[in-house]
């Protein structure tokens, strides 16, 4: 049954029926009939109605904002943030989502008229984390509403408000009945759902056994798949890097979201000649941080969202520093209710250890030391993840090598890796496969029929 816990106290905030076969097979139902009608929507009806969910979304940003912290424990303010970049996302799509998906001609071809037509392929099953429970979603519905699909949503167990939530903004903002659609199930409803032959593709954004056994089933029935996976992103910092900037972005990079963001910044990997004065400084501003109530905005680090959390964490960080790891701070859950950990450091963290190679899914630091930029890209790419990855340099060739070398989806110079609409989103290895937001996250989902007309 699903279960929504406040992460800051423990306690139960609301219990959930489980939706039964019969709900599961009215809702395929419902997406089946209501695509039928979608698919001949017109871009306009589409745009309009992603601006108005954009509107819905703005109007409700502190109430949703709240739902989101009380269920998963993000800061308030990080939790409207996530709101507002949720709108922006869909006015991103509204206005430029006819363009991208329109008839593309092609020179060259055997016909009079040669050309690529984006056509929708029908309901998508979207199985999402809880970490950003709304933007998670709406980086696939928004595209997947201008592209013409219709989608279901199978929300992680412990955010099932927000998943309603999600359902109530479409709904509000005239969405057709049946176009998007929460089901509140286990994992294990999963797999029928991806072999009914209504369902023609599914996203997931979560674990790579999660990930994997979804890619199996529907490896099986020949569907569409996009993955969004772990990762332990590298965060490079060599000598001409403009330091202040490197440690105020490295400290925003590894602890938003509570440490709780596949793009944080878990690897920092900082040239010798400035390790030093980079670690005490980073040091520092971890010493400081407030642990507490994510709803007061002088916290500075909220709770894990859930009691697991906490003891993956924690057994992680033991079971490194058992294989030789440093602990330069934190290191510990505090006493008391909710599921807090303090901000950690680890340092000089040998091969064998855990914090090597796992993603560590909380406000752990790691901190290699390397003396030149081979060393720097050999250790960064000796990892089962390449999702994103940001480097700290002011020297143009160094960039180029970060940019061309760096086994990642993704390289950001002199800035935090962050997603937004306009650039593709997604990672290589264990990180996944498929792209997500901009012109390769809408045509992830598309039929591209080839036309050729006399
Ligand atoms: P998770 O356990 O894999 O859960 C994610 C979703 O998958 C939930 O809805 C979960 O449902 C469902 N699920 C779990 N096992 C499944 C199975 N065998 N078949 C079908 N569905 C299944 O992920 P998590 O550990 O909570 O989330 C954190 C992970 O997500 C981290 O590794 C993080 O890096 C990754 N992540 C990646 C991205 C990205 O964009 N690449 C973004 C955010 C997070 P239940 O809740 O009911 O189990």
């Amino acid at each position: 049954m699903p279960i929504s816990i406040n992460p800051a106290t423990g306690d139960i905030i609301e219990e959930y029926a489980e939706h039964t076969d019969s709900d599961i097979e009215r809702a395929l139902g419902n997406a089946d009939l209501a695509y039928r009608d979608w698919r001949r929507s017109s871009l306009r009806d589409r745009s309009d109605l992603l601006m108005r969910i954009a509107d819905g979304l703005e109007a409700r940003k502190e109430d949703l904002g709240r739902i989101a912290t009380l269920e998963m424990g993000k800061r308030i303010k990080e939790a409207v943030a996530e709101v507002e970049k949720c709108a922006m996302a869909c006015r991103y799509y509204a206005e430029h989502g006819p363009q991208m998906i329109a008839d593309d001609h092609r020179a060259g071809g055997p016909a009079s008229e040669n050309f690529v037509a984006y056509l929708p392929i029908g309901p998508i099953l979207a199985v999402m984390p809880w970490n950003f429970p709304y933007w998670q979603c709406l980086r696939f519905v928004a595209p997947a509403v201008m592209a013409g699909n219709v989608a279901l949503l199978k929300h992680a167990s412990n955010v099932s408000r927000c998943a309603l939530e999600i359902e109530r903004v479409m709904l509000d903002a005239g969405a057709p009945q049946g176009v998007f659609q929460t089901l509140l199930i286990s994992s294990s409803k999963v797999e029928g759902i991806l072999k009914d032959r209504r369902i023609r593709a599914a996203t997931l954004t979560g674990s790579e056994g999660a990930g994997a056994a979804v890619a199996a089933t529907c490896g099986r029935e020949i569907k569409t798949t996009v993955l969004e996976l772990g990762g332990s992103d590298p965060f490079i910092v060599m000598p001409s890097a403009d330091l202040p900037k490197a440690i105020d972005l490295g400290i925003t990079a590894r602890m938003q979201n509570n440490g709780q963001s596949c793009i944080a910044g878990k690897r920092f990997i900082v040239h010798a000649d400035v390790y030093e004065r980079y670690l005490e400084a980073y040091a520092e501003r971890v010493e400081a941080m407030t642990l507490g109530d994510p709803m007061d905005a002088q916290t500075d680090l909220g709770p894990l969202s859930t009691q697991q959390g906490v003891a993956d964490l924690k057994d992680q960080i033991d079971r490194s520093v058992k294989a030789g790891a440093r602990l330069v701070a934190g290191g510990e859950a505090p006493e008391g209710p909710g599921f807090f950990y303090k901000a950690s450091i680890l340092a000089d963290v040998p091969e064998n250890a855990p914090a090597y190679r796992e993603e560590l899914f909380g406000p752990c630091a790691i901190m290699f030391k390397v003396t030149s930029i081979d060393e720097a890209i050999d250790l960064a790419n000796d990892s089962d993840f390449g999702l994103g990855g940001a480097v700290f340099t002011n020297d143009r060739a160094e960039q180029d090598r970060f940019i061309r070398e760096l086994d990642t989806g993704g390289t950001h110079i002199n800035r935090m890796t962050a997603s937004h609409p306009a650039l593709p989103f997604g990672g290589v290895k264990l990180s996944g496969y498929g792209r997500e937001l901009s012109h390769e996250g809408i045509r992830a989902f598309m039929n591209a029929k080839t036309v050729t007309r006399d």
